[in-house]
Parts: structure tokens; sequence; C-alpha cells
């Protein structure tokens, strides 16, 4: 998607260890016209699937799964991280490791919010190593559901998680997919 890309290239930094800070635009800042491109796309791209919801993660995933959600008219479900957080019911749970804070969350999500009926696209903001991603499609399977697809913002192609997710058989589509990044260069795969 041309228009994050350039966007990525104007006011994306590196940082060390790998890590892409859009604050600006994307993950603490929030530019709600690109967003809606960005929700426009995913609709584009997965116009062929019936979607019945939209799972995310906490917390970088919600407002970009919001916007994309007004495109297919299906609600939201947020995979919550467990420690200070208490849903009455049945859960679905599972671990994911984080990248940026390197640590392991128990995620959950209440059964009441996923069951066998639906198909699920799943939305998040960056695919690194794809614990997120992984995670989500653990609990996919775990409801019964049916996964339909993943969109990703932007794919930190150098690692694994996106070989990891296609080989599963996924279908996973990312709206920009870093080849390679450095303080002072970034590129784009084709
Ligand atoms: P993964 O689970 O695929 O290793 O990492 C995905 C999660 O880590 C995303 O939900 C995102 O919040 C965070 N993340 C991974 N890489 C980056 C990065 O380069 N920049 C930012 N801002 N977040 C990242």
């Amino acid at each position: 998607m041309e228009l994050l890309k350039q966007r990525i290239l104007r006011d994306g930094s590196v940082k060390p260890g790998n890590v892409l800070k859009v604050d600006s635009f994307l993950n603490h800042q929030m530019d709600i016209g690109l967003i809606n491109e960005i929700g426009k796309e995913f609709k584009r791209l997965f116009s062929d699937i019936p979607v019945t919801k939209i799972l995310t993660i906490e917390a970088s995933g919600i407002g970009i799964a919001c916007i994309t959600a007004q495109y297919f008219n299906v609600p939201v479900v947020f995979a919550k991280k467990a420690q200070s957080i208490n849903l009455d019911g049945d859960m679905y749970t599972t671990k994911v490791e984080s990248f940026t804070h390197k640590r392991v969350y128990d995620v959950i999500i209440s059964r009441k919010y996923l069951n066998p009926d639906d198909h699920v696209l799943l939305i998040d903001d960056f695919l690194a190593n794809g614990a997120s991603l992984l995670g989500l499609i653990d609990i996919v399977k775990k409801s019964g559901a049916t996964l339909e697809g993943a969109g990703i913002v932007i794919e930190k192609g150098f690692q694994p998680g996106g070989r990891i997710i296609r080989d599963m058989g996924v279908r996973l589509e990312s709206l920009a997919i870093i080849e390679s990044m450095s303080e002072d260069s970034l590129t784009f795969r084709e």
C-alpha cells in the first residue's frame, strides 16, 4: 500500500533491537485518515471472504481493528493480556511472548464472544516473530471458529513470523513488508 509505505519512509524511525517506531501515525498518535485507508484496503483484499468477527490483541491492534470493522460491518473482539483484569465466565486462554516488552503474557478471550459459527479475520499492527498471531490462531482453533485470514499493517519480512504463518496455510496479507532496515535505510519487499 503505497500511501502507507511513503508514510513509513517519511515518519518512521528505526530503534535498536529491530524496532520500527511509527508512534506519530499508527500506534501512539493515530492518523485516522490513514487508518481509514488501511481499513478500506483490508476490505478490498478480503472482500471475497465471509467475515463475522474481527479479532485482535490489545493494545495497539484495537484502533486499527475498529476502523477496519466498519468496512466489514462486524464486531471487534480483542484478546486481553491477563494480569489485571477479571472477565466473568469461561475463557479461552493462550500464552504470547511480547516482542516489544520481552515477556510472556497470558492472553484471554471470553467464550461468549467467539463460537464455532464465527468466521474470523485477524488484524494487527505489526508482524515480527509471529507470537501474537500464533496466540490468536490458537484461540480461534480452541473456539472451533473458522480462521479466514490475517491482515497486518507492517510485516518485518526479515523476521520469521510471516513465513511461519504462511507455511501454516493461513491467508496472510501485509500492507507493507519491510525487507531490511537500519538507522539510516529502510527497504520494502516488492
Ligand atoms: P510478534 O508477536 O509478531 O513477534 O510481534 C508483534 C507485536 O509486537 C505487534 O503486535 C506489535 O505490537 C509489536 N511489535 C513487533 N515489532 C514491532 C516494531 O518494530 N515496532 C513496533 N512499534 N511494535 C512492534
